[in-house]
């Protein structure tokens, strides 16, 4: 069996799809990361990543050594890693792997040595601080309250906007008044996580996890930037709450320091990020040496969340599982089985179909193939008007 054939869409909100053919008629599906896209451009720099190692690895080659594919495309850069590289890697090796439970009849998992697992904790995202409500407190816990009624059992949500890097009592308080308003409306019995964004200096972060201690949150998402990861340790000392980062990390490599460190409860690898099922797998397992979970990232399409799945059934350390499809309007257009994601008492049942187990509506993407995907991340601008995060 060969690769004959290649092609990647794009489709809304912001999603790629990569198709593979096989010379027996199959087909595998990959989803690389969309990155480096402003609005009214088209994506450019993970779509040409992925050109590139196709022709030059993957085309025309045996689908089945996967792990030999892996290898040649990450090791034939001299300038390897990153949110490029990574990505296009991963699209590729989802595909292959899709490939490869299509041609064993089995799902990915299967073939990992699963299940570990009957079901998969799933979370939904509830907008937390926000500028266009008077009540931001009264509005989350208006969503969340939604949430749970529709069969969600573990919620997160952004409790900041852009913040000084010392901030005020106030900024604190308004953060600290939308996370309690959310518990106090869910209850005990159901998980709140909250995602500084990267929002917070390695000061606010410590302040704002100290505010939020009474309200327990699940754990704290990227307290800090990636660039100051080295302040991980000091802060999670500081608080009881679970500390969780990784979707701007992209290898082993780079969890190994924070794993070492003992600065993480919860990895978060994004499997569309990291390079495929195959190197998330391996965070996963030595994410399990150090006692730390994973919850994979995934804020992007089906074909993620469904790669994303089959990785949460194969390893024993999954804690639960990002989606954005049950929030994303047209998210289940492209896809001939969405009850495969369907949520019952917060989890996910896990897949059973082959491959990665989720049907493409090739028709679908097609047809929404090259429109506007209009994306383009606001910049942050702190109060004297340079230039912040957010
Ligand atoms: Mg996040």
């Amino acid at each position: 069996m060969r690769i004959t054939d290649y092609e990647l869409y794009e489709v809304p909100p912001r999603w790629q799809l990569l198709k593979l053919e096989t010379s027996d008629g199959r087909v595998g599906w990959g989803e690389p990361y969309t990155k480096w896209h402003y609005e009214g451009t088209a994506p450019s720099a993970t779509p040409a990543a992925v050109d590139q190692m196709m022709e030059k690895y993957v085309l025309g080659a045996d689908p089945a050594p996967i792990e030999d594919h892996w290898q040649a495309m990450y090791r034939s850069s001299f300038y390897r890693g990153g949110p490029i590289h990574m990505s296009a890697i991963a699209g590729i090796d989802q595909a292959l792997w899709d490939l490869k439970g299509k041609e064993f009849g089995a799902p990915v998992y299967e073939l990992l040595g699963g299940p570990a697992r009957e079901r998969v904790r799933t979370y939904q995202h509830v907008r937390g601080h926000r500028d266009d409500a008077e009540d931001p407190a009264a509005a989350a816990a208006r969503a969340a309250e939604r949430e749970v009624d529709a069969g969600f059992r573990a919620l997160k949500l952004v409790p900041t906007g852009g913040l000084e890097p010392i901030d005020t009592p106030a900024s604190v308080e308004a953060a600290a008044d939308i996370v309690g308003a959310v518990r106090q409306a869910v209850g005990s019995d159901v998980d709140v996580a909250v995602d500084f964004h990267g929002r917070a200096s390695k000061t606010m972060a410590r302040q704002l996890a100290a505010a939020l201690e009474p309200y327990d949150p699940m754990f704290v998402e990227e307290p800090v930037t990636p660039e100051h990861d080295h302040a991980l340790p000091r802060i999670a000392e500081s608080t009881r709450l679970p500390i969780a980062t990784g979707e701007r990390l992209y290898s082993r490599s780079d969890f190994r320091p924070l794993l070492e460190a003992d600065a993480v409860d919860v990895v978060q690898p994004d499997v569309s990020n990291a390079g495929g099922i195959t190197e998330t797998k391996k965070i996963a397992d030595m994410a399990e040496t150090y006692d730390a979970t994973i919850a994979p990232h995934c804020p992007m399409g089906p074909v993620c969340t469904a790669a994303s799945l089959q990785i949460d059934a194969a390893v024993p350390n999954a804690l639960v599982q990002e989606q954005v499809l049950h929030s994303t309007d047209g998210a289940f257009r492209y896809v001939d089985n969405p009850e495969m994601f369907d949520v019952s008492e917060g989890f996910i049942a896990v897949p059973d179909g082959p491959g990665l187990g989720v049907e493409i509506d090739e028709e679908t993407v097609a047809e929404f193939d090259g429109r506007d995907l209009s994306f383009s991340r606001p910049l942050g601008r702190r109060a004297d008007g340079s230039v912040g995060e957010r």
